[in-house]
């Protein structure tokens, strides 16, 4: 019988074993990527092992491996298990914490199986209005600057089609802006579920127009199996109470601050790492940054993060210069090899050059709609 190991060290893989374990599935141990003792897991899930990349060699490779990892930082784990020729490999979604399957029909919901056959990819997200109704210092989609900028009910579905032609897309963000400011959003919903049949949709909100929906969105968004993703903002904390009756009222998952186990807590600071000239620290912010994760849709084209597709409002309305390259996106219609293009992405582009080392953090603050301070954006240190 083949061993079962899961890829995670964290409460979510501790929560994953004792669910396997439930249907028979015995856990042999867990997998990490470093064997650097000052990272060993937080939450040793009773006795079984804990195994450091080095020792990988004694796990034969039809074992199972089922990966617990936040959808947006799974693509390396899942680039590493592929080149060393893993075959049975599983990513396990985080709504198991929220059904607790009872049947092993229900478990296998929560379970994707890998085939390496077909390019996946891990993350995608994509701005549907560009515009927010909050208009927070720094936003990272500069969403503070644009005005009226809806996508096209056409060009969403045409986007998706492509993506879905050349990748299996398993987890899908649909941002913004405040992406509950489409007019057509219902329309939107759908449209990806039909396309995106098998992956995790997610709306990205500040939460503040949740309670304000028509019933037929809200029961579009339950009826197609959309997570929403809240971000807690002073604002959306005063009236959190009724967004979450209004959520719970349609049996609409959610997460708040996308964190299952984290108490919510408003956010209280924002962190950038944009700089208006270009640094020579060799590519390290692209090694350590969040935005390396968020994978990008616009306009045909993916790119590692959302600035080379948004940085041209700031240009436009600022005068700042900063330089795009066509090897900082790659064109969908161009790909011809899904996994490499992953792999392009993985790697650092030409724009990661304006990002700084050294985050700069800041206070969260509303209200710099069209500010004039250009650092505001960029927060020139
Ligand atoms: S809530 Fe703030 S950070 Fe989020 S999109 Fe709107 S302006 Fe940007
Ligand atoms: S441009 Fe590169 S370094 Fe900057 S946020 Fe995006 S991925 Fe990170």
């Amino acid at each position: 019988m083949a061993n079962n190991f899961i890829f995670g060290t964290g409460p979510f893989a501790a929560e994953t074993a004792e669910i396997l374990e439930k249907f028979h599935i015995p856990i042999d141990g867990f997998l990490k990527i470093s064997n650097d003792n000052k990272r060993l897991p937080q939450n040793i899930y009773r006795d079984i092992p804990t195994i450091g990349v080095d020792e990988y060699f004694n796990i034969d490779k039809d074992s199972n491996i089922f990966i617990t990892k936040k959808p947006m930082i799974l693509g390396e784990t899942i680039t590493y298990l592929k080149q060393h020729e893993y075959l049975n490999v599983y990513v396990v979604s985080e709504e198991i914490l929220f059904s607790n399957p009872n049947t092993i029909e229900d478990l296998y919901q929560h379970l994707e199986k890998i085939d390496f056959n077909i390019p996946f990819l891990n993350y995608l997200e994509m701005n549907i209005v560009d515009q927010c109704n909050l208009n927070c210092k720094g936003c990272a989609h500069f969403s503070n600057i644009y005005d009226n900028n809806y996508v096209d009910v056409n060009k969403f579905k045409e986007d998706l089609k492509k993506v879905s032609d050349k990748f299996f897309l398993y987890n899908f963000r649909i941002l913004g802006g405040e992406p509950f400011l489409h007019p057509k959003i219902s329309e939107l919903v759908k449209i990806a579920r039909n396309i995106l049949k098998k992956s995790r949709i997610v709306i990205v909100t500040n939460g503040l127009l949740i309670d304000r929906l028509d019933n037929e969105t809200l029961q579009t968004i339950s009826d197609n199996n959309i997570m929403i993703s809240i971000s807690l903002y002073k604002p959306t904390y005063e009236k959190i109470q009724s967004i979450e009756e209004t959520l719970k009222k349609y049996n609409i998952k959610y997460l708040i601050n996308d964190d299952y186990f984290k108490e919510p807590e408003v956010i209280k600071q924002f962190q950038t790492r944009l700089s208006l000239e270009k640094k020579s620290e060799n590519n390290f912010a692209s090694e350590i940054c969040y935005g390396r994760f968020c994978r990008f849709l616009r306009d045909g084209k993916i790119s590692k993060c959302y600035y080379p597709l948004l940085i041209d409002i700031l240009n436009k309305k600022y005068g700042t210069n900063f330089e795009i390259s066509d090897d900082d996106y790659v064109k969908i219609n161009d790909i011809t090899d899904g996994w490499e293009a992953i792999e392009k992405l993985n790697k650092p582009i030409p724009f990661c050059d304006y990002c700084r080392e050294q985050e700069v953090s800041f206070d969260w603050e509303d209200n710099h709609k069209n500010d004039k301070n250009k650092f505001s954006y960029v927060l020139k240190k």
